[in-house]
């Protein structure tokens, strides 16, 4: 009897569907896999290290939900909260004793922050640090680093990394020109850059920036930029955000401010400190915060705000935080993953280079050292987009793009690590 392979397979069936209802069949444009080619896969569900497509073919996970699932999907501690505090009430529009402790907690881990707002996503974060930056100097310009992301507001759109670079998109249509012509952008990790703009305008309110940039994948500091940041920013009476959507309590449990020992004025949290729920905050002194409304001129609101199941996914995910070694064992565990990867490069004769901050990383399909986005933007997305293919052949789910961080949970065990290299061996060699 021939055998004939007539399993429908269920991601194309529902991508097709999702193409005629949804712009581009996705809800955020990285996950369209247009930085490397073939159809997205549907998740149906995750744990652990791993999630299962439509099809039930499960992953080594490194996306992690692009940064939040620090602790692994469906942590059973977290799940059970989770259907506890559903019970109580999904949400109130008044407040809640959840949203004071987890701003104790974020206040406990981060000595810049005394207090903070919380909102619904990381974009709302930044957004609203760029408006209190604004209301505070009564200046409008506000300096980026190319490569950046930092959400999809409209001043904060430009040379924004990420997804706009993944589909190679000029800055987003519809950001006014009036706008987009106060947001200034100089090269990462040049410092000498930045101190030309600030020669030539002196109405600059902020300086935005990802400490450790994540969004053109990883890309860390040079060793004394981030102070030449600080101190040009203080001379200037300029605001310094740190953008620690993604840093914040990944690349350290005080983020990067801690980890690098910088104090900016206002800092940006997502991802992590909702747990994988829809959460963003942002913080800083309380002279500063005290500008916000309902006590300050500077408005901002969220009718879900605080959201008690965020909330409680959010504060059980930076409790489990607390414990350090937590910290040693990702940058362990991380640091062998990115070594066997290397490795298994060389060994195929590619020439990669893999840039890593604690469990964040990044394999640039590069010759040389990338340390800004002209550096990151010479890799060879085309092999990358093969090496992914071949990856997901073999079981591992790396990010849709070169131009993303992949990310280390606690529930990547050595063993799971092994697996991901054995695997990238054997890609390596299928892609040569
Ligand atoms: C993810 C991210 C954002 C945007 O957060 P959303 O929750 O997607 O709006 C902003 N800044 C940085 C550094 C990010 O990584």
């Amino acid at each position: 009897m021939t055998s004939i392979d007539v399993s429908p397979d269920r991601s194309q069936e529902l991508f097709a569907r999702a193409l005629e209802l949804i712009p581009g069949g996705v809800n955020s444009p990285v996950r369209a896999f247009r930085g490397v080619g073939g159809t997205p896969l549907f998740i149906k569900s995750a744990s652990g290290a791993t999630i299962t497509d439509a099809d039930e073919r499960t992953y080594i996970d490194y996306v992690g939900s692009w940064g939040p699932m620090i602790l692994g999907h469906a942590d059973e501690e977290i799940v059970n909260a989770l259907a506890e505090a559903a019970a109580n009430g999904t949400s109130f529009g008044a407040p809640n004793e959840l949203e004071v402790q987890l701003a104790e907690e974020i206040v406990a881990a981060i000595p810049s922050i005394e207090m903070v707002r919380m909102v619904n996503s990381g974009t709302e974060a930044t957004m609203s640090a760029i408006r209190l930056a604004r209301g505070l100097t009564a200046r409008d310009k506000i300096v980026k680093f190319e490569g950046c992301y930092h959400g999809h507001a409209d001043s904060l759109l430009v040379k924004a990394g990420s997804g706009v670079a993944t589909l190679g998109l000029p800055d987003s249509p519809g950001v006014p020109a009036s706008l987009a012509q106060h947001t200034l952008t100089v090269p990462f990790n040049n410092a000498g850059a930045l101190a030309d703009v600030f020669k030539q305008h002196q109405d600059i309110a902020a300086v935005i920036i990802e400490p450790v940039v994540g969004n053109m994948g990883c890309v860390p500091p040079q060793p004394g930029f981030l102070n030449s940041v600080r101190q040009m920013t203080s001379q200037h009476g300029a605001l310094l955000i740190f953008d620690e959507v993604m840093t914040g309590f990944r690349v350290a449990r005080g983020g990067a401010q801690q980890r690098y020992d910088i104090r900016p004025d206002i800092t940006c949290l997502g991802k992590i400190i909702g747990g994988g729920l829809p959460v963003g905050a942002y913080g800083g002194s309380r002279e500063l915060m005290r500008n916000i409304a309902p006590t300050g001129p500077i408005y901002q609101a969220g009718t879900l705000s605080g959201n008690p199941l965020a909330m409680t996914a959010g504060l059980l995910t930076l409790r489990r935080l607390r414990d350090e070694t937590i910290y040693q064992t990702l940058e362990d565990n991380s640091a062998r993953l990115c070594e066997g990867l290397s490795s298994a490069a060389a060994a195929a004769g590619f020439r990669t280079v893999t840039n890593r901050v604690g469990s964040m990383w990044t394999s640039f399909f590069n010759g040389e050292p990338v340390k800004d986005w002209a550096g990151a933007n010479k890799s060879d997305r085309a092999l990358y987009g093969r090496f992914f293919h071949a990856m997901l052949d073999e079981g591992v789910y790396l990010a849709p793009s070169q131009f993303e961080a992949g990310f280390v949970s606690i529930t990547h065990t050595n063993d799971i690590i092994d697996q991901t290299i054995d695997a990238a061996r054997k890609a390596f060699q299928h892609v040569s």
